[in-house]
């Protein structure tokens, strides 16, 4: 299983509540899983025993934290990805036991393991008399997820969230496979959080649910998240209880943001740099060719949604046959219906761009995957949206040939107050390009890959550096950059 720290592990981390999140196809039982175990194992005591629902909550359970995400479609948030790793640390994908493997069943499946996500299986309902468990195993083994008595590694729990029955041993398993992941947090370490959810409190205004992935939140910080700031007033528990500061895992509510956040953001209590001035002209196709150097290989990746299942089949099988042996195509997710925040997540951590057909995309989605820098391209033709990719990858392949490699050298770092790091380099050949992806070597190994966020040549702020010239960069998500790194670039041209 992979680990997942949160930050580079350093000797003041400390291990932290797992984050989980429950998924599955409609009215396998989700919702009543949730409530069970918020209902049963919330400590309600406080304040005449209320426990609000603001999107996540905290269990207390054989004396260690666990924290769920309970927010409708918090699919996306399993998916996004904080400065490392997805934000819910492992999913419990519910399966009806009297239902079986479904379509949506088939989609978390595939988006938890695309973003390998680790999982385990809750069947459900089995108080229900007309289950058949080894069926759904079968289904489940057809889908290539072999569960542990099927001489598997995926760990499966029949449950039933009705009656509680076998509840306790998932979460027994939960924090098992919690151990597995060392999960840890630098409490010390800067602050790092997502948004669950948010609304407009008409006494209290904008409230936001926040989980706490690393270091503290703390009343009177100033926060940030994407394009809305301000300053924590007043942190609260889900039980309403008032805090002065949050620790990792924690969801707590956030009062003080000057406008509602969109959901799934992720929070700091930096100002954020420049990430954001990726020019907005670099956004199209051809930012997204993909080349694995050596090779001189490029792909696309493509997230594939269409109105319904017959056109999404005929896309595929279209779009599949367009790739040749040096630029290939891959589809790494499809589904019928609107694009959601999963796709915009997912296509940021997979350099993807979304494919439309037939859809329109919702407000909220086209928002996050503009602050997400992700292109999604909607088409109501067939044969245009064939026409396009096939020019792209022609694209692809024509400058397959030609690419340009930019090195650079650190000559000096300089801190800032925010805690960037700028690294003083001389271009020693070709440019560098704010949003270009470099990586940095150390001794001749890459032991960091990140963006350029940011270039200064003499104090003045430009886009690109030419060869010769010196000038300071930061680099995102940040390294530990020192004297004597090299920084290397390359691009398709
Ligand atoms: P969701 O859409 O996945 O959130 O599903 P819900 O939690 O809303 O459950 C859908 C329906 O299944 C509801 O009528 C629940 O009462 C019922 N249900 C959920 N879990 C169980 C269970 O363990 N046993 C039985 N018999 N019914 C269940």
């Amino acid at each position: 299983m992979e680990k997942n720290t949160v930050s580079p592990a350093k000797d003041d981390t400390s291990a932290r509540p797992p984050i989980v999140a429950v998924m599955g196809h409609v009215d396998h039982g989700k919702t009543t899983l949730l409530d069970n175990i918020r209902k049963t194992r919330v400590a309600t005591a406080e304040l005449g025993g209320i426990t609000q629902q603001i999107g996540a909550y905290q269990v207390t359970f054989n004396n260690r934290k666990i924290t769920f995400i309970d927010t409708p479609g918090h699919e996306a948030f399993t998916l996004m990805r904080s400065r490392s790793g997805s934000v819910a640390d492992l999913v419990i994908v519910v399966i009806a036991a009297d239902e079986g493997v479904k379509t949506q069943t088939k989609e978390v499946l595939d988006l938890v393991r695309t973003a390998k996500i680790p999982f385990l299986i809750a069947l459900n309902k089995i108080d229900r008399p007309e289950v058949n468990v080894a069926r759904v195993k079968e289904q489940l083994a057809e889908a290539g997820i072999l569960v542990e008595d099927c001489g598997g590694q995926i760990v499966c729990v029949e449950i039933s969230a009705k009656d509680g029955r076998n509840i306790d041993h998932l979460l027994e398993m939960v924090l098992l496979m919690a151990d597995l992941l060392e999960l840890k947090a630098d409490v010390s370490g800067p602050f790092d959080g997502f948004i669950v959810e948010a609304k407009m409190d008409q006494k209290r205004g904008p409230l936001a649910t926040v989980i706490v992935r690393n270091g503290k939140l703390r009343a009177g910080e100033a926060v940030w998240a994407g394009n809305t700031s301000g300053k924590v007033k007043a942190l609260f528990n889900p039980q309403g209880k008032s805090l002065l500061e949050a620790l990792p895992s924690d969801p707590v509510e956030l009062l003080g943001f000057s406008r509602v956040p969109n959901a799934g953001l992720a929070v700091t209590t930096e100002k954020p740099g420049e990430v954001d001035a990726v020019p907005k002209e670099d956004i199209t196709l051809s930012n997204f060719r993909r080349t694995d150097a050596e090779a001189g290989q490029l792909s696309l990746n493509l997230i594939l949604h269409a109105d319904t299942q017959g056109a999404l089949e005929a896309l595929r099988g279209s779009l599949i046959r367009l790739a040749t042996p040096t630029a290939s195509l891959n589809i790494i997710f499809s589904a019928t219906g609107e694009p959601t925040a999963s796709d915009v997540f997912l296509a940021r951590d997979q350099g993807a761009i979304i494919v439309c057909f037939n859809l329109k995309t919702p407000g909220p989605v086209k928002d996050l995957a503009e602050e997400n820098k992700v292109e999604i391209r909607t088409y109501g033709i067939i044969y245009e949206l064939i026409k396009e990719i096939d020019f792209a990858l022609k694209g692809l392949l024509s400058s397959g040939s030609t690419k340009e490699n930019s090195s650079a050298e650190v000559l000096k770092i300089f801190p800032l107050s925010s805690g960037d790091l700028v690294a003083g380099c001389r271009i020693i050949s070709g440019r560098l390009k704010v949003g270009d992806k470099a990586k940095i070597y150390r001794n001749n190994e890459v032991y960091h890959e990140g963006r350029i966020k940011n270039i200064k040549v003499k104090r003045e702020r430009v886009s690109q550096a030419e060869e010769g010239s010196e000038c300071g960069l930061i680099i995102f998500p940040p390294a530990e950059i020192k004297i004597g790194d090299r920084i290397e670039v390359i691009r398709a041209v």
